[in-house]
């Protein structure tokens, strides 16, 4: 058998298949010249929208801002709680601490690595004894697949709060008859390039149904304007999607659809082969999952030894993610559900991700299960 190293995620399969409209896009852009915020930015935003069947759709610079800029639209502020899984990017408590507001980590569920319900009911309890005032949950799709919004969203309404989507992984997946996208008060979502729907550079979007959040960050993401670019009316920031992006991301968009089911069928083989030697992802009956990454778990004691076995063999492998939040240096003063978190913290030891991605052909996939199965059998 080869081994020649393969790609993680093969963007160069996806430019084999539709590289020439993406470039016929980029060019049409540098021949009309309106960089910022040119006519391919309200085609995207149209198209996002009637994609996931959102009211509207802001796209902003990346996937972080389109985190931020709910937060800021919402007044978060210093006192304030927003609860959010520690076992995920930094990037979702990231954009809480900005405010002066305070992070909550709540615990994740072990099979589907989504945000526990239960956690979350104990970090409200917890936020309050410390004074804080419960405001916003962030939920994270994790991996591609969505939190289990049936059990969340009876908890944010019981306690009067709202709800952001994290969807940086999840976009073009479902929670059962709702698409990602239309899910909480408001979803963010990142194009980063290796993310389910990635542009060539940054890029993010927000999706609401509330027609006065959609101004309010409208205004935010370009200084806070009002009637024109010289009138200020609160604080803001530039957070703009170059016309660049929106050119590459309306090619792209086009055949999302098809790669997500293209992933499944990947996700599925994956499933089928290796279930019987670990534990596989758990996808919730009437989910679609847009299938990020798919992330194995394997003994903490094996891990490391398997990554360099299956490396030495040309399959690269990823984990996501080796710390959870509470157990950074700039994130573990922040407060906790009950007395810890042990799924994050066991879970940050055992994950292990394998090359994920809608071009990921049979032969090729087979190799990765072969490799697989041999490096944890020389060391598990
Ligand atoms: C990628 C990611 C982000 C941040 O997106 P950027 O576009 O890189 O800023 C936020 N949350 C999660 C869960 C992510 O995976």
């Amino acid at each position: 058998m080869t081994n020649a190293p393969i790609p993680f995620i093969d963007l160069g399969a996806q430019r084999a298949r539709i590289g020439a409209a993406i470039d016929a896009g980029l060019l049409r852009v540098a021949h009309h010249g309106q960089y910022i915020l040119g006519p391919e930015v309200k085609t995207l935003e149209a198209d996002l929208a009637a994609f996931c069947g959102a009211k509207d759709c802001v796209t902003v610079s990346n996937g972080t801002v389109a985190l931020a800029m709910p937060l800021m639209a919402k007044g978060i502020r210093p006192g304030d709680a927003v609860f959010c899984p520690s076992f995920t990017f930094a990037a979702t408590a990231e954009v809480v601490a900005w405010l002066g507001a305070t992070p909550v980590f709540v615990d994740v569920l072990p099979d589907t690595f989504n945000m526990d319900p239960a956690s979350l009911e104990q970090a409200i309890v917890k936020a309050k004894a410390q004074g804080l005032k419960p405001k916003c949950v962030i939920s994270v799709d994790l991996f591609g697949q969505a939190a289990d919004y049936d059990a969340i969203e009876p908890i944010v309404a019981a306690h009067g709060l709202w709800l952001m989507s994290d969807a940086a992984q999840s976009f073009g997946g479902a929670y059962k008859a709702r698409k990602v996208g239309t899910i909480g008060h408001v979803t963010a979502t990142s194009f980063f390039p290796s993310k389910p729907l990635g542009c060539y550079g940054d890029g993010g979007a927000i999706f609401t149904d509330d027609p006065e959040m959609a101004a309010i960050m409208r205004s935010l993401r370009v200084h806070g304007q009002g009637s024109d670019k010289y009138d200020n009316v609160r604080i803001g920031l530039n957070g703009r999607l170059d016309t660049l992006q929106a050119a590459v991301l309306i090619e792209k968009l086009k055949i999302l659809g098809d790669e997500v089911a293209t992933r499944d069928d990947v996700a599925k083989r994956y499933s089928e082969a290796l279930c019987d030697n670990v534990p596989v992802p758990v996808l919730l009956p009437e989910l679609v999952s847009a299938w990020a990454q798919y992330t194995v778990q394997v003994p903490a004691s094996a891990r490391a030894a398997i990554i360099q076995a299956m490396k030495a063999d040309g399959i690269p492998t990823m984990v996501y993610y080796p710390k959870p939040l509470h157990l950074q240096t700039a994130y573990k003063h922040f407060p906790l559900a009950g007395n810890g978190l042990p799924v994050s913290e066991r879970l940050a030891q055992e994950v292990l991700s394998l090359p994920m991605h809608p071009y990921l052909d049979h032969a090729t996939q087979d190799r990765v299960v072969e490799t697989f199965k041999r490096a944890l059998k020389a060391h598990a």
